[in-house]
Parts: structure tokens; C-alpha cells; sequence
């Protein structure tokens, strides 16, 4: 086909690929492209490019003028365009002729004018991160004025966009301009960190106030607060690292994150956008990441290309009810200037690049992220959601880096348009675990013993994946020592324990009434319990006097230590929050189980199954919890915040914990049982008809195919709320009615702790699953939870997923004895050669196993030489892939001899696994003996002619043989031309 014809064929692919983002950057890159090859025109430019038309009219007019142009230029467009988006799907095929080549054009133009067309898409990367000071050189060489810097440095425009904007504006102003800008490009300094970059010198007042901003920011950071009710902790001392992952895979990176490449390049996806999202789970230590950010950029140790930090935390915005310009909430919200405001103002303003923002807890913010209302000048008021939405977009101060954190429910599409990268912030490691016990003990020995015993309880060890729950269960370590082996196993366990902990070691009280502890404190528990429960419907994390008046709440009360004085440095009022989010929850879910106070629908509503939406959709569940006449006021305009879905699932889920019969007991005396039990009922209610619902979104199963579910948002949340029940009769009902051939559980953030849910719930499924869990946390620890469950399991997918020699070691020990078990995937771990003892031993021990899939992990020829004994003594392995491991010549000829006999092999997958001739000969045993091989994949090894032969000579003796691939070997093309003729079913 005709370059010109696909042209008009795949107008609508090609339109989407280029607008889709939403940005021009695409475009204006082809465009780049296109001018500089001299393709396009300078009027055909101008005609393209009209400011203020829609993006999609825009791209329509290139594809016009491009098709009427011809077949040179639509080919060039083609080029133009695999080179902007090289993966860009259904546009341009390989016979397309899409093979016109870009030329790179010479560096020495007749004159400079032309220089800028030629050159434009490198130049426009090389100005983008110094637009100031080209700007500088133009205005003084007198070729431009401030109104012409105005034009290019509008806020709207992207970095890459203002250097456009110069680049015409320059050449509209002539041939000695166009110099400038070249030796200004020419003598520009590498790059090493902004600061350097421009030998910038900031005016001393600048300096002073930086000096007072740290000061105030060390002096914030330096202590945690969680320990503000008990003692004062150095975060110096207790600050353990956490695991960082990138959201995206991302090839460039190698080994962990640091904390210093969050704001770094590294894993940027989209490079026109300044916000980082660090997402995480409540109490995964999201603020605690960012107060050590903080301290260390305060103490000059770390990001120190930043002259400039601004913190915030949402929760306090939310406080904020006045309109405030952009230098009204810098200056009131984080720290005031002494002097000369406005030319530190302006300073920030100019030296975007300089200046860090941090927000804290986007989900606790009470709007939901729109961007709807644009706001691009930097001394308008406006409320402060509309500044800080704006900031994220890049339409105000388009530049400044912003780190921004938040739960990963509570934030759509729509915010994740903005970002230029996410991390992942997944708790603590097993060795960090470790490290945050010593380090909260001083005393050695008895970190030991709390180590200890938590290697003896793995549920518990799961729950301390979870910083907050580490930070609990190192606090309560007495209760934890003194209580019995496995006690305490669930979430609402270790509230429990802490709720006790605090009762008994904060209140002078002594008990000397005979009441249980919870008797003694009721009054309290349902005084914050309201307070907890009222903040949670309405958005509410700091609470005022009148607002702990109003349900009660006592000087006594504010003394047991939940409760923590709030740091809000924007209005000066005293304040009181929770010291965790999560604790909310556990207070507002103790006053749903104890007060009479609650109405019938409040356990339904918070049970509600619904999708999180954005802008002002989301559910209004908490309000209508409550009595109308306790309604607080609803943010203006009935918006809701994307925070309320999770706060609910939270608060839900220690409801199910509460009323487990193991702690009914405890409530004995607190509320009559009657109330109690028809609790029980709706709880036990509510999830049934929610697991349900799930059910039935099951599709029928294509035929041929298994029935599969895809686990839809909160069905992992119920399957934790029937975990915390503890009630095997509630997990089998709900277990008695999922009929599906396959579990599908991929990218649902499955740590240890869902992992002890998932396997308490499973193990009552009535017949064998696949479970496939691939891209998500489990690691060793989490799949010791799996165990349970393992006899129901047929296949178990794991791929991505941490798993080292050790996890597998106990995962085979228990699964060589389930019956059913025939298929493990484990692509993508951390798997070596001390594995593959034990997958030996599964695979001479069971005779009914059939897939065994180990790709891309660390597996060399020792490796293979020990799966190969295993391998000899089985007849029944059908699949066997070893993609992207190191197992050589010497690998490949252990398990050709061990395979070569196989009577039930049809697929075996070698590639990337340094195979040379001499491995590939070995190989061809296999096909010569087996005769039940199908698919023998060798593609991106060594293997040159001598191999081939010999595979080519054994399959003349194989019929069965469907295809050996051989793609990217050591063959020329006149080898491979000849091979394919002899033998049609090689591949190359
Ligand atoms: P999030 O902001 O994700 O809800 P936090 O940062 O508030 O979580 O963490 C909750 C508690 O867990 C902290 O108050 C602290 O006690 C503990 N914690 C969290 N992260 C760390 C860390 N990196 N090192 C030590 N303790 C931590």
C-alpha cells in the first residue's frame, strides 16, 4: 500500500496517538521534526500551528497538508512520527514504506535562521531547562523586550513549549537574533544541578528567608508524632527505610529507590509534567516519608538542587476557609518573610526550577482533584483546593517540582494525567521489620524477644508489612510477650491491644471497680467514637474545641493519648486529630458496634460496594450514616472527597473485627447482646450479599475456555472484613457460592496481609482454582500465608512478585503434598540455582505435575543440572520455561539428556539463555526421542550453523515438531534464507 493512502486509512489511529494525551507536545515534536527536515514550510507551520485552535483541528491540517504534499512527505511523516512515539499501536506497518529515513541535516547552515529550522527538535531540548537565560541574552543584545519574554514565558506553556515560542518569536526578529540564541546555546555549561547551572547567587534576603524556612522545617521534622501522646521519639533514631518501587516497570533502573530519586529523573514517564505521586496504604508511612524528606533537605543532606521546600499537608488546608493568593499560602501556610515579600515572591516566581512543594494526604483533602477551574496568575485568589489543583497541573508555576502523596484508591485518571512519574511506597521489607524493632528498643534483649515472637506468629509478622502496625505492635510489646502463641492475628487484634495499652498505662486510674478494662473506659470510647465517626462522614481529621465539645469529648478523655494536638501552623487555633487515620477508624467502627445512638442503616451503608469516582461522584455513605439532625456541613457544592471509600472500607473492616465472636466477650457488659447479635447478622448480611454481587459479574466462560473471574475493586476489601471475623461459617458461605475455574487477582496490590485473608477464605472454596496473584507484593512472607489454601489450588501464577529461594523452599514443601496442585509461573523473581533442589524434588515426587515455569529470574547451568534430575524421574511435565535465566550450553545439555525420553513434553523455552551450537545439538536429541514436543523456543541465543544442522537433521525424523524458534542467533541472512527453504517449521 501507499504511504499517502495510509495516510487517510489510519487518520483516526494516527489523530488519537496524537491528541489523545491531551498535551501538543506530540505534535509539536513532528512538527519539529518535519520543519527541520525542510518538509514542511515555515507558512505551512504558521497555518498548522494556530494558538488558541483545538489540538484535535490542529493535527487534522498537518494530516491535510502532509497527504496533499505526497508520498515523500507522507513517509517522512511516517518516520517523523515512529521516532516521537515509537509504540504507538495500528499506525505505519513494516511494509508500509514508513522506511523513508530521517536525514540528520549538517550542523553549519548558510546562515543562523536557518540553523534554528534545521536543528529545531535538539535545539528546543537543549534550551528547555534554560529558557531564562537565553531570554536574558536577547533582552540585552536589545533583540527582545520584556513583552516578548512575557509571550514565550506564559505559565501555560510547557518547558519545551517556551523554547518553541522563543525559537519563532527569534526568528521573526532576524538573522543576528537567531545568533544570539546559537552561541548562547554554544557557551551554555553542562547542566550539573540548577544552582550550579546558572551561577546563581540569590539576593540575601532570599537566603535569610531560606535559613528561616529550614529552621522552621527542621524544627517540625525532627519528631514523630505518633509517639507525641507516649514520649518524644528523634526521628533520627526511629526512621527506617521503606520499599519503593516505581508504578511502572521501567528498564532504567536497577536495584531499589532511594529516597532521593522520588523528585530524580529516574522512572519519569511523562517529562512535560513536575508532579510526583508517592502512593501508599494508610499507615504505610507516606507522611513519615516526607518528614524525612523534609528534615534532611532542612539539614542540607539531601535535595539540595532546591533552594526552596514548601510543605503543606492537606489536612490542614482543608481548615483553610479564606481565598488566598499563591504567595499568601506560601508565605501564612509554611513561613513568613521578614522583609521584602514581594522580591522573594517574585524570586520564586522567576526560579520555578529551584523551588520543591510537598502535599501531604491528597486523599484527606475535602475536594476531589478537577481541572476544571484554570487559574494561571500567581497573585489571584482562590480557594486553596482550586491553588494547589492548579499547582499539580502545571498552570500555575509551571516548573516547580511537586512531590504529592495520597492512597492509591483516592486518586483517578484524571490526577494521573499530571504526574510524571508514581512510586509506590509498599511498607517495610522483612530486614526493615527487623530494623525498626531494634531500633524502637534500645534495650537488645528485649527487641530480640518481640523479633521472636513475632517469627512465631506469621500473621502477625504479615501485619508489620505495615509501618503503623509495626510502630503498634512495638509499643504494645508487653501485651504482645505476656499474650499466647498466635493470639493475635488480626488488624482488629492489634487495635485492640494498643486501645488497651493505652487505657492501662496513660490512666492514673486504679481499677479498683472489678469492671473489664472496656467497662471501665466505655464513656471515653464512645466520646471519641463520635468524634472519630462525625470526622470520617464529613471529611474531618482536625478537630476544635467546639467540635470535641460537641460530642463530649473530656480533658480526661484527650489525656489517654489518642488523641494528639495538631501542628496547624495556618491559623494558630489549637487543634486535636487522631494519632493515625487508621486509629479514626477504629474509633468511628468501636462507636458503630457500642453506640445506641446509630441508626439500622448505618452497617448497610458502610458496607456499600460501590466504585470510587471522581470530581463529586463519590459515595455519600458516611453522611447518610448518620442521624440528620448530627449532619455536619458537606464542603460547599456537595462535593465529596475520594477519601471517603477507603476511610469506609477501613472503618468496615474493623467493624467485621469488632464483632467477631472472639471479642464478643468483651462487650458483654458494654451493650446488650441482643443489639449485639442483630450487628452480627447485618455484618455477616451485608458481606455475603457483597461477595455476591461480585459473584455475579462472573461472565459465562467463552466455550473451550475456563470460567474466569477478575477480582473487581473491593472484593479483596470483603474477603479482609470476613478475615477479621474470624468465623469459618461466614467464609464458607461465601466461599459455597464462587463457582469459577480460575481467580484472577493481578495488580491488586496483594501484600502478606491480603494474603492471610485470601488463604483463610480460599481454603474453603469447594473445588481447585488457579490463583493468579502476578504483579503484586506478596513476597517470601506472603506466600508462607498462602499455604492454607494451597490444597484448593490447581495452578498458582506468582509472576513479579519478590519471591526469593526461601519463600519457594516453603511454598514446595507444602504443595508436593496437595494433590491437586500441576502448575506454578514464577517469571520475574528473585529466584537462583539454591531453588532449584526442591523444584527437583516436586518434580520427582509428583507424578501429575505439568507446568513449571521459572523465566527471568537468576537460574544458571548449576541450576539446570539440578532440575534435570528432577526432570529425569517425572512423566509428566508438559511445560517447561526457562526464558531469560543463564543456563548455557552445559544447562542445555543436562536437560536435553534429561528430557530426551519425555513421552508428555510439548513445550520447552530456552531463549535468552546463552545457548550456543553445542546446546542446540544436545537439544536435538530431544526432538529426535520425544514425541510429544511441539514447540522448542531457542530465539535470542548463540547458536550458529553446526546447531541448526543438527536440529534440521533430527527433525526429519519428527512430525510432531510444530516450530523451533531460532530468531536473533549467530546466523547471517544468506544462512537463514537457506535454512528456512530446507526445513519451513525453523522460525527466524
Ligand atoms: P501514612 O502517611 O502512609 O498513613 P504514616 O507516615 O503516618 O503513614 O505512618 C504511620 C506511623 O508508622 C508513623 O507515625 C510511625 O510511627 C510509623 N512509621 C511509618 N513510616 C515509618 C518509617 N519509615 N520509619 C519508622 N516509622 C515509621
Amino acid at each position: 500500500m501507499f504511504v499517502q493512502e495510509l495516510v487517510l486509512r489510519q487518520r483516526t489511529e494516527i489523530l488519537n496517538a496524537l491528541c489523545s494525551s491531551g498535551s501538543a507536545e506530540h505534535l509539536e515534536q513532528v512538527l519539529d521534526i518535519l520543519l527541520s527536515q525542510g518538509e514542511l514550510t515555515w507558512e505551512d507551520y504558521q497555518n498548522i500551528q494556530v494558538s488558541g485552535r483545538a489540538l484535535h483541528c490542529n493535527a487534522r491540517k498537518l494530516l491535510d497538508l502532509v497527504y496533499i504534499k505526497g508520498e515523500d512527505t507522507c513517509g517522512l511523516f511516517f518516520a517523523a512520527f515512529k521516532r516521537v512515539l515509537p509504540d504507538a499501536k495500528g499506525v505505519g506497518t513494516s511494509s508500509s514504506g514508513c522506511s523513508s529515513t530521517l536525514e540528520e541535516k549538517e550542523e553549519h547552515q548558510s546562515t543562523c535562521t536557518e540553523t534554528l529550522l534545521t536543528q529545531r527538535p535538539s535545539l528546543v531540548e537543549k534550551l528547555r531547562g534554560c529558557i531564562d537565560g537565553a531570554l536574558e541574552d536577547l533582552v540585552t543584545s536589545g533583540h527582545f523586550t520584556s513583552a516578548d519574554c512575557c509571550e514565550v514565558q506564559l505559565p501555560i506553556h510547557t518547558p519545551c513549549q517556551q523554547a518553541r515560542r522563543l525559537l519563532d518569536h527569534v526568528r521573526s526578529k532576524g538573522e543576528s537574533a537567531a545568533k544570539v540564541v546559537l552561541q548562547f546555546i554554544q557557551h551554555k555549561q553542562e547542566p550539573v544541578s540548577p544552582l550550579s547551572q546558572e551561577k546563581l547567587t540569590p539576593p540575601k534576603e532570599v537566603l535569610k528567608y531560606q535559613k528561616k524556612l529550614s529552621s522552621s522545617i527542621s524544627a517540625q521534622s525532627c519528631f514523630l508524632s505518633t509517639y507525641g501522646g507516649t514520649s518524644h521519639m528523634s526521628l533520627d533514631d526511629i526512621y527506617t527505610d521503606g520499599q519503593l518501587e516505581l508504578a511502572h516497570n521501567c528498564v532504567d533502573v536497577n536495584g531499589p529507590l532511594g529516597l532521593e530519586d522520588i523528585v530524580g529523573a529516574v522512572g519519569t514517564v511523562n517529562k512535560e509534567a513536575d508532579t510526583v505521586l508517592v502512593s501508599g496504604e494508610a499507615g504505610g508511612g507516606k507522611s513519615t516519608l516526607l518528614q524525612r524528606l523534609h528534615l534532611l533537605w532542612a539539614r542540607g543532606a539531601a535535595l539540595q538542587d532546591f533552594l526552596l521546600l514548601f510543605p503543606f499537608s492537606c489536612r490542614r488546608l482543608n481548615s483553610e476557609q479564606r481565598e488566598l493568593s499563591l504567595q499568601e499560602l506560601l508565605f501564612q501556610h509554611c513561613c513568613w518573610p521578614d522583609r521584602q515579600q514581594e522580591e522573594i515572591f517574585q524570586f520564586i516566581l522567576d526560579h520555578p526550577h529551584l523551588i520543591l512543594f510537598t502535599f501531604d494526604g491528597l486523599d484527606e483533602l475535602k475536594q476531589s482533584f478537577s481541572d476544571e477551574h484554570r487559574l494561571c496568575c500567581p497573585t489571584q485568589r482562590a480557594p486553596v483546593h482550586i491553588l494547589l489543583f492548579n499547582l499539580i497541573q502545571g498552570s500555575l508555576m509551571k516548573g516547580v517540582r511537586k512531590v504529592v502523596t495520597s492512597r492509591p484508591e483516592a486518586v483517578g485518571p484524571l490526577f494521573k494525567k499530571h504526574l510524571c512519574k508514581e512510586v509506590l511506597l509498599k511498607g517495610f521489607s522483612p530486614s526493615g521489620i527487623d530494623c525498626f524493632v531494634r531500633k524502637h528498643h534500645s534495650d537488645a534483649h528485649v527487641a530480640a524477644k518481640v523479633l521472636e515472637s513475632l517469627r512465631t506468629n506469621t500473621a502477625l509478622l504479615g501485619l508489620c508489612h505495615s509501618p503503623v502496625l509495626c510502630w503498634i505492635v512495638s509499643q504494645c510489646h508487653k501485651e504482645l510477650l505476656g499474650c499466647g502463641e498466635g493470639s493475635l492475628q488480626t488488624i482488629t487484634d492489634v487495635y485492640l491491644m494498643i486501645l488497651q495499652h493505652f487505657f492501662q498505662h496513660q490512666s492514673s486510674l486504679k481499677n479498683t471497680t472489678g469492671l473489664c478494662w472496656l467497662q471501665q473506659h466505655l464513656q471515653t470510647v464512645l466520646h471519641l467514637g463520635k468524634l472519630a465517626f462525625d470526622g470520617i462522614g464529613a471529611t474531618c481529621y482536625i478537630f476544635s474545641g467546639t467540635d470535641l465539645e460537641t460530642c463530649g469529648v473530656t480533658e480526661k478523655d484527650i489525656c489517654m493519648g489518642f488523641l494528639m494536638q495538631s501542628k496547624d501552623i495556618s491559623t494558630h487555633a489549637e487543634g486535636y486529630e487522631f494519632l493515625h487515620l487508621t486509629m479514626q477508624c477504629f474509633f468511628a467502627a468501636l462507636y458503630i458496634v457500642l453506640s445506641d445512638n446509630t441508626d439500622r442503616s448505618t452497617i448497610p451503608k458502610l458496607f456499600e460496594t460501590q466504585k470510587i469516582k471522581e470530581a463529586g461522584q463519590s459515595s455519600r455513605c458516611f453522611i447518610a450514616c448518620l442521624p440528620s439532625t448530627d449532619q455536619p456541613q458537606r464542603p460547599s457544592g456537595g462535593e465529596t472527597t475520594a477519601a471517603e471509600t477507603p476511610n469506609r472500607q477501613i472503618t468496615a473492616t474493623f467493624v467485621s473485627g469488632l464483632l467477631s465472636q472472639r471479642h464478643r466477650n468483651l462487650w458483654l457488659h458494654c451493650c446488650p447482646s441482643a443489639v449485639m447479635e442483630k450487628r452480627v447478622r447485618q455484618v455477616v448480611k451485608c458481606l455475603s450479599k457483597g461477595m455476591q454481587k461480585h459473584f455475579k459479574s462472573i461472565p459465562q466462560p467463552v466455550e473451550g475456555e475456563k470460567k474466569s473471574m477478575h477480582a473487581m475493586p473491593g472484593f479483596v476489601w470483603l474477603i479482609k472484613c470476613i478475615y477479621e471475623m474470624q468465623e469459618d461459617r461466614v467464609a464458607k458461605d461465601a466461599m459455597s457460592k464462587l463457582e469459577v475455574d480460575h481467580l484472577k487477582l493481578t495488580y491488586c496490590n496483594i501484600g502478606p496481609v491480603e494474603c492471610t485473608a485470601l488463604a483463610y477464605v480460599l481454603q474453603h472454596l469447594r473445588n481447585p482454582v488457579g490463583l493468579q496473584l502476578d504483579n503484586n507484593s506478596v513476597g517470601d512472607v506472603g506466600v508462607e500465608q498462602l499455604l492454607p489454601c494451597m490444597h484448593i489450588c490447581n495452578s498458582l501464577y506468582l509472576r513479579n512478585n519478590n519471591i526469593t529461594d526461601e519463600g519457594i523452599r516453603k511454598l514446595l514443601a507444602k504443595t508436593i503434598q496437595c494433590e491437586h496442585f500441576k502448575k506454578i509461573a514464577l517469571f520475574n523473581n528473585n529466584l537462583t540455582d539454591a531453588c532449584t533442589q526442591h523444584f527437583s524434588r516436586l518434580l520427582k515426587i509428583k507424578q501429575n505435575f505439568v507446568s513449571l515455569r521459572l523465566g527471568n529470574n537468576n537460574l544458571t547451568e548449576k541450576g539446570a543440572k539440578q532440575l534435570a534430575e528432577g526432570l529425569k524421574c517425572n512423566h509428566s511435565l508438559e511445560y517447561l520455561g526457562l526464558w531469560g535465566n543463564k543456563i548455557g550450553d552445559a544447562g542445555a545439555e543436562a536437560l536435553a539428556t534429561a528430557l530426551e525420553n519425555s513421552k508428555t513434553l510439548v513445550w520447552l523455552s530456552l531463549v535468552d539463555n546463552g545457548v550456543g551450537s553445542a546446546g542446540a545439538c544436545a537439544l536435538s536429541n530431544i526432538i529426535k526421542n520425544c514425541t510429544s514436543l511441539e514447540d522448542l523456543w531457542l530465539t535470542e541465543n548463540h547458536i550458529t550453523r553446526s546447531g541448526v544442522e543438527s536440529l534440521i537433521q533430527a527433525m526429519q525424523h519428527n512430525t510432531h515438531v510444530k516450530s523451533v524458534w531460532l530468531r536473533n542467533n549467530d546466523l547471517s541472512l544468506e544462512e537463514v534464507e537457506e535454512m528456512k527453504q530446507r526445513e519451513s517449521r525453523l522460525i527466524f
